[in-house]
């Protein structure tokens, strides 16, 4: 399914999503005919990072409700504060949606645009006694402001006059004043068990130039002014966000009443948009952090190769790492959308990912720890090519031709000298499948002068070419394997946990970076079969028995792909 296509909003909806709080309640109002049944909604991140994976659960509650109801999904850069947001950001956040499979079609905003008419707003609030000119300290501010069981205490700047309100505001704008020296704050009331609604600020002195507007502007909107105007002046419906935004609810709501006063509501196909904002649980893994904060630190010092290194729990690093945009969704699908907070597992979005891998990635053969295995009837000069099966769940993916010679790398954890009663694989006197190929008998072993085994030599029966016994013979066990003379060397990045433990904040004296998990990347050199050589950068195949491997977009070279290892094939305990 094309997520981008509007479709009808029951066969669009999953079962997941039919049954949230959040598609009830839009539900109801497109049965009430509020906004005339019209659905607009938003995703609008600040472009001071990279999207990750928390981010991919609000896209798809934010665009999949959007298509549910046959509504549309802006994409919107929240870039009202000017210190850390960069356009740089602005291009992976773009890139990284789409790639998701979202299509915001003409509906790019950017909220930096709107500066004027928000400060157009809080002018029209002061001339209403709406807002004033505080200038109490920030740390007077707070404590005047209180605790929510007690009322706080009014500044005694709340009094001021319009004109002289106005006139400092204008001199705030022009930068007469010192950060900090000033704000503007609303006026509603310092008595609420709320302590939003105590006054809030409203705009703030800033001297620092923003990414789109330069040195413009001397004072910035908070979040909690600008984002009801944004959402407002869109003419967005539905501002679905995350839950540390439930008790700022009033104070939205205040600011749409004030733009309906004032008439600054978009009016749409003759209706009067009224954005409305609703609160669902936001996305935890564990063995991750997920704050654009810390990622950023984990970039800036080096501690990762970068905002889409493949161990972060960023879009682009999951991208990188091989995880199928489809996989990703169908995880945010699965975790649904709850008020309730918690922390999922890991293991699920990797059980999405191998489901999704096991479908749709070509098997190839590779030994990344190699043993020499040696076939002594098996003449030294010649070579056979044997059709191997792509993918055993897709008829379709058809079957390779894969070179067979008398010497080949095997697996080293696919040979025993001493086996144990579990293992059916290869040992001394041990007949084993070598897969597409032919069945293959163990009679001598060679040791190095450590003792160490340094090759297997045997006997293959050459009435079982294909791999089958002629006389339906069994062998427990089938191994991969890579002609020797024809291996192409891969590098191969093994990667583990970014963080040893589930919860790295969990201990707040402790810095979440102590937790890194020393061990998150190994390089290590493996040989493939020569088909491996034409994948290109992004694509994902399954190394038969070890694990998926994507072609990274970053380091592959023509013919010399450098494979990310995506994810195991089973859930191991410690390992991904
Ligand atoms: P962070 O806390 O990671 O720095 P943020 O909330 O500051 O993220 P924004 O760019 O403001 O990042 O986020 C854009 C939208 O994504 C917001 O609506 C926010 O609620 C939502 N969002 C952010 N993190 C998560 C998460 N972990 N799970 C679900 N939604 C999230
Ligand atoms: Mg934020």
């Amino acid at each position: 399914m094309n997520p981008t296509t509007p479709t009808d909003a029951t066969a669009a909806a999953t079962p997941e999503s039919r049954g949230h709080f959040i598609y009830q309640f839009i539900a109801e109002d497109v049965a009430a005919g509020r906004n005339g049944g019209q659905v607009v909604t938003r995703f609008p991140p600040e472009p001071n990072g990279f999207l990750h994976i928390g981010h991919a659960k609000a896209i798809c509650i934010d665009f999949g409700m959007a298509e549910a109801f046959n509504g549309r999904c802006h994409l919107r850069m929240d870039d009202t504060n000017p210190a850390k947001e960069d356009e740089s950001y602005v291009r992976a956040i773009k890139e990284d949606v789409r790639w998701l499979g979202f299509d915001w079609g003409e509906h790019f905003y950017y909220a930096a645009d709107m500066f004027e008419q928000m400060h157009d707003l809080a002018v029209a609030l002061i001339k209403s006694g709406h807002a004033y000119v505080c200038d109490l300290s920030q740390e007077e501010w707070k404590e005047y402001r209180g605790i929510p069981t007690e009322p706080g205490i009014e500044s005694p700047y709340r009094k001021r006059g319009v004109e002289e309100n106005l006139d400092l505001f204008a001199r705030m704008r022009a930068g007469e004043f010192e950060e900090g020296s000033r704000c503007l704050r609303a006026r509603i009331d310092m008595t609420s068990p709320n302590i939003h609604f105590r006054d809030p600020v409203l705009y703030r002195i800033m001297k620092q130039s923003h990414y789109r507007t330069g040195d413009q502007w001397q004072i910035y909107p908070t979040y909690d002014f600008a984002h009801p105007i944004e959402d407002a002046l869109e003419g967005v419906t539905h501002s679905l966000c995350t839950l540390e935004f439930e008790v700022h609810r009033p104070l939205y709501d205040w600011v749409i009443d004030r733009m309906q006063e004032l008439g600054m509501l978009v009016v749409r196909d003759g209706h009067t948009i009224r954005p409305q904002q609703r609160e669902f649980a936001r996305l935890s893994l564990d063995y991750t952090v997920m704050s654009k904060r810390k990622l950023l630190q984990l970039v800036q010092d080096q501690l990762v190769e970068g905002w889409d290194d493949p161990r972060m729990p960023t879009i682009s690093g999951l991208r990188r790492r091989g995880y199928p945009a489809a996989a990703i969704r169908d995880f945010c699908d699965r975790i649904g959308v709850s008020k309730y907070k918690s922390s999922t597992e890991l293991a699920l979005l990797e059980s999405c990912v191998r489901d999704h891998l096991n479908r749709t990635a070509q098997r190839r053969m590779a030994v990344i720890d190699p043993l020499r295995l040696v076939i002594d009837n098996y003449p030294a000069d010649a070579e056979e090519w044997f059709d191997a099966v792509n993918n055993h769940e897709d008829p379709e993916a058809d079957t390779r031709k894969v070179p067979f010679s008398r010497e080949l790398w095997i697996e080293r954890e696919d040979f025993m000298e001493f086996p144990d009663k579990k293992f059916f694989r290869l040992a001394p006197g041990r007949e084993v499948r070598l897969r597409y190929a032919c069945l293959f008998t163990c009679t001598s072993v060679e040791h190095d002068d450590e003792g160490r085994v340094v090759a297997v030599h045997g006997t293959y029966d050459p009435e079982s070419r294909g791999g089958n016994a002629p006389d339906g013979r069994r062998v427990r066990g089938t191994i991969h394997w890579v002609s020797i003379r024809h291996a192409q060397p891969l590098e191969t990045r093994l990667y583990d946990r970014l963080f040893t433990v589930p919860d790295p904040e969990a201990d707040e004296s402790r810095h979440f970076t102590e937790f890194l998990n020393p061990d998150s990347l190994r390089c290590v050199n493996a040989w493939g079969e020569p088909s491996l050589t034409e994948l290109l950068p992004g694509e994902t195949v399954q190394f038969e028995r070890l694990a998926y491997f994507c072609a990274d977009l970053r380091l592959s070279r023509p013919g010399q792909p450098v494979m990310n290892r995506t994810v195991t094939l089973k859930e191991a305990r410690g390992k991904n």
